[in-house]
């Protein structure tokens, strides 16, 4: 796999086509500007990546050094802004990029034992006000880019911690799994990047799954913007419903999947649209399990991230997942029923799990998500298991005996 030629945005193509339509001049040329300047990145980096071949990562303990663009788009022309030991900066954009990329580092650190975004220390730059009214922000491999925004629809992309820690997920994934950027792989990759995101931000704020907004990008548009954020873990298809840019387009089911050409024009494959599926998944799990999310449903994504490669399709992470939350929580635990309830419910039954037993745990855990103790929906089913091996136990007994008389 290429590592150095793609470039992970957090605004998906076909929100930046909408504001081309844009009946306001300034908003279609902010947004025609960011999608020449993305594609003249896009090409430069893919022609060094062929002469060069892959760039080695650079080392070093997870070290912060944030540049300022100054409006410019030649990152190599940026002066020092921020270092991991300096003092702070007197601009906001440095500072808050800079904090975001130490609470990301240091969620996968305390979490995850995961030294920064390699695993090996990979030293995280940012680079703050580049280019002009530039209204995204992107992970190229190396480095994290922030756009200022054009003022008018979009705003600062530091402000989104979920952001900043989508785009560095991104590298998370390149560095475990490798999830090709098409398809189901793609809107999984997509949909990993949300999780973790949204994680980063609840660890920062200990928000438990139920506290939680479960938004991704809740402050990239500006205050005047009818929208509520970029998109919803929680209600995939219903983060906005505006003129600007029409209705959130994300399916929250295989039913709803929304099957587009693994095109640049078909956001290869949709992989920011059905990404909403497994996002919806992780969000039922959450809520289902209870408590901090980076504690019950956060390990078992992430180990079966590590468990997965580059063509992993949603069936199989989906089944990877159930079989990480046995291995962490126990078969049969309230983590383990949720898992299995959670992909039932986005219409991805796990594979192998007979169908009586799904849906009594799911039964189980659905009392736990309608207020009712979910703990004593487990007990009961605990219970009932209990009382039949006991039963067969018995009966084994005088089987045996009838044996011995016999
Ligand atoms: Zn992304």
């Amino acid at each position: 796999m290429n590592r150095t030629s793609r470039l992970n945005c957090i605004i998906p193509p076909h929100l930046l086509k909408r504001l081309l339509e844009s009946e306001d001049s300034e908003v279609r040329q902010a947004a025609l500007d960011t999608m020449l300047t993305t594609a003249r990145l896009r090409g430069e980096r893919a022609v060094r990546a062929s002469l060069a071949g892959p760039t080695a990562t650079a080392t070093g303990n997870g070290r912060r050094t944030v540049f300022d663009c100054d409006h410019g788009s030649f990152l190599a022309s940026a002066a020092l802004a921020r270092s991991e030991d300096g003092p702070a900066s007197a601009d906001d954009s440095a500072n808050r990029a800079f904090d975001g990329l130490g609470l990301t580092r240091d969620f996968y650190r305390e979490v995850f034992q995961r030294d920064s975004i390699d695993d090996h220390g990979m030293r995280l730059d940012g680079y703050v006000h580049f280019s002009v009214k530039f209204n995204n922000a992107f992970w190229d491999g190396r480095q994290m880019v922030f756009g200022d925004g054009d003022g008018k629809m979009l705003g600062d992309l530091t402000r989104s911690l979920d952001v900043i820690a989508h785009e560095l997920t991104h590298g998370v994934t390149e560095h475990t799994a490798g999830l090709a950027y098409h398809n189901q792989s793609g809107a999984l990759n997509e949909s990993i990047s949300d999780v973790f995101g949204s994680l980063v931000k609840q660890w920062s704020l200990k928000q438990s799954a139920e506290e939680a907004d479960w938004l991704i990008g809740a402050d990239v548009w500006t205050p005047g913007i009818d929208a509520d954020a970029l998109r919803s873990m929680k209600a995939p298809g219903h983060a906005y419903d505006n003129a600007l840019f029409g209705k959130d387009p994300q399916p929250d089911r295989m039913s709803k999947f929304v099957h587009l050409p693994d095109t640049e024009e078909g956001d290869s494959g949709g992989v920011h649209f059905n990404s909403g599926i497994p996002n919806k998944a992780f969000y039922l799990a959450a809520v289902g399990i209870g408590g901090f999310a980076w504690e019950g449903a956060g390990p078992v994504w992430y180990e079966a991230l590590k468990a997965s490669s580059a063509e992993t399709q949603f069936q199989d992470f989906a089944d990877t997942t159930f079989q990480k939350a046995g291995d962490l929580f126990g078969v049969g635990s309230v983590e383990q029923s949720a898992v299995l309830a959670a992909w039932q419910e986005v219409e991805i039954p796990i594979r192998g799990v007979p169908t009586g037993v799904a849906r009594a745990r799911s039964l189980a855990a659905a009392a736990g998500n309608g207020g009712v103790s979910r703990q004593d929906g487990l007990a009961a089913l605990t219970r009932q298991v209990g009382e039949l091996s006991a039963k067969m136990t018995r009966l084994a007994k005088e089987v045996a005996a009838l044996k011995e008389t016999g």
